[in-house]
């Protein structure tokens, strides 16, 4: 029924007055109080989420400036195993990058406000399997940042066949579902960096697109500079949009095996340390960690250029994996090999058992293939493939237990049936 015009009534949902218990009158407009309920709904819903997403953000900016060095470095503790050093190196850096960002946000003090933020990145350097990728994707699960690994070989410069080097922040975009603010605060490892050498100390007439040329472009984003992303990866073209990024609060840590670095440092020392017997000289050689005295024309003798160096500034060396410490990998860790194959037993009710001189065995064989805590797990891997495939279709298995002659190949894993326990082959 058509309503006339001189009955008031609301302008939101058209209920006369007599259909509801209060209307309250504006310049020209009439609210109903149903109306006004679902109004105040709406806006409780907001604040709440927005006093969320606040929460959240203030949550998040502590986690990063509130840890303190000590703190990161016992996180690191619970998944990486020894590399002392390097988890201290790692820890101070990160925190003095992470506090000097939110400091200089934050101080009221203009003359600290001038203070520019020089970036730390830092050059992680030591054989394969020690653990430096570990680290940095362990320092960013800890801190709570996207992360992304990219393998610097595939890298070369723009305009040849490869990967441009935006597609590095392409990379940590997606792991941050596109939040550019999140990802100007994480966390890019670079693998491979020794292998982008200059190729050749002369100038030659074909350009090194892979070796110099790559860290030329790397120079620019790793400093620090707002970087043109094609959101579909790819190569730019000017008809696409580009996100913009700016990379000066991303940490990025680089890595590499540099083989033959040791000898390297090792001469080096040996040549500079005056007035000491030989074997003075020698026994001091011995003891030191030569990764640890790492300088930076070290570096320049694996192709690396000097402005490439100089953006690296934090050193941290790996060393390699003792026998000892490849048990603890294998068992320690919170996500450590055998606890991994535990659970997955245990889903079908059988315990795992390694035994002590099985764990040894285990290391060593490890260290003779040379690929430090890598070679752990496909070693493992094959030792348990028989079992993974047995025992879900057997539901007789109490136990598995892995010896030093299982490791060896001498024999077979030892199963424990269930009732009336007989050793089973
Ligand atoms: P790389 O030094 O070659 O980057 P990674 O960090 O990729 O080595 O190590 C390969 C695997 O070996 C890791 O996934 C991890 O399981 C294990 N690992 C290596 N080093 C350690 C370590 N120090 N502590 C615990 N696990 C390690």
């Amino acid at each position: 029924m058509a309503k006339s015009s001189n009955i008031t009534m609301c302008s939101f949902c058209g209920k006369s007055h007599s259909e509801v218990k209060k209307l309250v009158s504006g310049p020209g407009v009439y609210i109903c109080n149903e109306c006004v309920e679902v109004c105040s709904n709406i806006l409780d819903k907001e604040l709440i989420e927005l006093e969320q997403k606040n929460k959240d953000k203030s949550k998040k900016s502590t986690v990063l400036s509130s840890l303190t060095p000590q703190q990161i470095c016992a996180k690191l503790d619970q998944h990486v195993i020894g590399q002392e050093y390097a988890k201290k190196v790692l820890s101070v850096a990160v925190y003095n990058h992470y506090l000097r960002l939110t400091q200089n946000q934050n101080s009221d003090d203009n003359a600290l406000n001038e203070v520019e933020i020089e970036k730390s990145n830092i050059l992680l350097c030591g054989p394969t399997g020690t653990g430096k990728t570990l680290l940095a994707k362990t320092l960013a699960k800890v801190l709570d940042v996207p992360f992304t690994i990219v393998d610097a070989t595939t890298l070369t410069e723009a305009g040849y066949v490869g990967e441009d080097v935006e597609n590095i922040i392409l990379r940590l975009l997606q792991a941050c579902d596109f939040d550019v603010e999140k990802a100007e605060k994480g966390i890019i490892y670079v693998d491979e960096i020794d292998k982008i050498g200059k190729k050749t100390e002369n100038v030659s007439i074909t350009r090194d697109v892979s070796g110099e040329g790559v860290q030329q472009a790397l120079l620019k984003i790793i400093e620090g500079t707002v970087c043109n992303v094609p959101p579909q990866g790819g190569r730019k073209h000017p008809q696409q949009e580009y996100i913009q990024v700016n990379t000066e609060k991303i940490l990025f840590v680089c890595g590499g095996a540099f083989v033959g670095m040791e000898d390297l440092i090792k001469k080096r020392i040996g040549k500079n340390v005056l007035g000491f017997t030989i074997d003075e000289k020698k026994e001091d050689l011995e003891k030191v960690n030569a990764l640890e005295k790492i300088q930076p024309e070290d570096l320049l003798h694996f192709g690396l250029i000097p402005e490439f160096v100089g953006r690296l500034p934090i050193f941290a060396s790996l060393r390699k994996l003792e026998n000892t410490e490849l048990v603890k990998v294998l068992t320690e860790p919170k996500n450590a090999i055998i606890k991994q194959y535990s659970k997955l037993l245990k889903m079908s009710n059988v315990d795992l058992k390694v035994t002590k001189d099985g764990l040894l065995a285990l290391a060593d064989e490890a260290v003779k293939r040379g690929t430090g805590a890598r070679a752990l797990r496909s070693i493992f891997e094959s030792i348990m493939l028989d079992i993974m495939y047995d025992i879900p279709s057997r539901k007789d298995i109490a136990s598995v237990s892995i010896n030093k002659q299982v490791v060896e190949g001498k024999k077979k894993p030892i199963l424990k049936k269930k009732s009336n326990s007989s050793n089973v082959a």
